[in-house]
């Protein structure tokens, strides 16, 4: 797929990750090294083989970059010594992207190398804004420049004149800083200052921002809105199709940001259908559940459950743990038949059920205390009991336990270990207009990761009354629950909320 001493050029698209085409996908992901640039998709490099190099060589506006002549030194020398490289640009990798100087310069140092094409910003930016570059009734051709000579300089190399009898769209790269001069060139060349011009900011991100103004008027709609680089601006009867053909913004869920918590550490099906509706998806890691039932403390409490007069159980996982470190000792149910057993919350008591045990004390909130005080009633004094739960959980039940007078043996089922939430997402996040839970895990895992905190004025999507209740237990009430207890139906009840 990447072969060893072979340079991929490599396209990445304009920024939405839904326009990197199959072939950039597939070497990112066989790559031993990829150069990549600053206008790259979020998340394109998260493909990339765990081991695999991933060097930055891009430049900030305005800051010094790796110059060229050390990336094409960079390319050959890890091509020679065997490794498969990919070089990774926004876009189209030969449109205003130096591909052509970068494959030149393998072509010099006989090193082999491989184009692929992406899809250029020129073209998706206007397509994002509903302005198609080129029609049968206004543009019958279209031409790509750039604007980043200032035409008021003597050394220009485009033809400004040419450009402003051109016959079709101009679409324009990098022109936002000199847009002002760019204008006043065109129009002073003859080219008539009420023709329809646009100008697209972040076309296909989040965020993605226009304005449609004429060729007279667009330098300060710019300044207006404030639209900064990256924008593609365009000239030519073309950009007034918008309003016939403007679809981003009709999109469902279009403007509204949504959070999806990763229930485990999978990907998430419910983000992509968010996002194909529109929403600008906020996904948050999971949190992973590493079992520690292989212990001798599990093993040997497993062995003795018998015997313990009160069982406690913490969480959905460490009901589940537990029945599985029952199951490899060749024990069942039964074991627990000689104890009161008591879960944290509903969440737990409804794992107990699953494994054909009800719960005989069950507090409505699932926090220790709440365990603690609906345990008053239980004698426990004199008593074995035993608390299994996760490793890094507090002591006020065993503490509380053992000031009544019982012998607390305390057990860790499990780990709770958390990939490291990207700080930029949870800020999203706290701005997002929906919070959605497809388990009451998710609702554990959001607070985990925002350290308790809810958005403030986002509503709560629940998948269903589980769910519900878990984020009741955490002081949160669900605005919206789905009434099809599955991903679709979390979906449905989102969309008939925003309508
Ligand atoms: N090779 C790239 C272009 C690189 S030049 C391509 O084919 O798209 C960088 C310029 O591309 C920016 O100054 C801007 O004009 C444009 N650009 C890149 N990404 C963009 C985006 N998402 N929205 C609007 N313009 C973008």
């Amino acid at each position: 797929m990447a072969r060893a001493g072979v340079v991929y050029l490599v396209g990445a698209g304009p920024g939405d990750p839904g326009l990197m085409t199959a072939r950039s996908l597939e070497l990112i992901a066989a790559a031993d090294s990829i150069l990549y640039d600053r206008l790259i998709p979020p998340a394109a490099l998260a493909g990339a083989r765990g081991d695999a190099e991933l060097r930055y060589v891009g430049k900030e506006p305005g800051d010094a970059s790796v110059p060229q002549d050390r990336i094409h030194e960079e390319l050959v020398s890890r091509a020679r010594r065997g490794l498969s490289v990919v070089r990774l640009k926004g876009g189209d990798p030969f449109v205003f992207g130096r591909g052509g100087e970068e494959a030149e310069a393998l072509r010099g140092a006989d090193v082999e190398f491989e184009v692929v094409p992406g899809v250029t910003a020129g073209v998706a930016a206007p397509a994002y804004a509903g302005i198609p570059v080129t029609h049968r009734d206004d543009a019958s051709a279209v031409a790509f420049v750039t604007g980043h000579e200032n035409p008021a300089k003597d050394e220009t190399a485009l033809d400004w004149d040419a450009l402003a009898r051109f016959p079709g769209t101009l679409v324009m790269y990098m022109g936002v800083k000199n847009l002002p001069a760019v204008t006043g060139r065109l129009a002073g060349a003859g080219r008539d200052p009420d023709e329809p011009a646009a100008a697209v900011e972040r076309g296909t991100l989040a965020g993605q921002r226009h304005v449609v103004a004429t060729l007279g008027t667009l330098a300060q709609a710019v300044a207006d809105a404030a639209l900064k680089p990256p924008s593609i601006l365009l000239f030519g009867p073309v950009a007034a199709r918008r309003d016939s053909i403007a679809w981003l913004d009709r999109r469902p869920l279009h403007g509204k940001r949504v959070v999806v918590t990763r229930a485990r550490a999978q990907a998430s099906g419910t983000a992509a259908t968010l996002a194909a509706l529109g929403a600008d998806v906020v996904e948050l890691p999971a949190i992973r559940i590493e079992p520690r039932i292989d212990s001798a403390e599990v093993r040997d409490a497993v062995e003795a459950l018998h015997a313990y007069a009160l069982v406690c159980l913490t969480s959905p996982n460490g009901v589940h743990l537990l029945f599985e470190a029952m199951a490899a000792a060749g024990r069942d149910a039964r074991a627990l038949a000689q104890a009161q057993v008591a879960a944290i919350g509903p969440g737990t008591a409804a794992a107990l059920r699953e494994h054909g045990v009800i719960a005989d004390v069950v507090p409505e909130r699932s926090i220790a205390e709440a365990l603690v005080a609906a345990l008053d009633q239980v004698p426990v004094a004199g008593k074995p009991a035993l608390v299994a739960r996760a490793a890094e959980a507090r002591d006020v039940l065993p503490d509380a336990l053992r000031e009544r007078g019982a012998e607390v043996d305390v057990v860790a089922l499990y780990e709770t270990v958390r990939e490291d939430p990207d700080p930029e997402a949870v800020e999203a996040a706290m701005s997002a207009d929906y919070v959605t839970f497809t388990s009451s895990s998710t609702v554990t895992n959001f607070l985990a990761v925002t350290g308790g905190r809810m958005p403030d004025g986002a509503r709560l999507v629940s998948i269903g009354p589980v769910t519900s209740a878990t984020l009741a237990e955490a002081g949160f009430s669900a605005e919206v629950e789905a009434e099809r207890h599955d991903p679709e139906g979390l979906v449905e009840a989102l969309l008939a909320d925003v309508r």
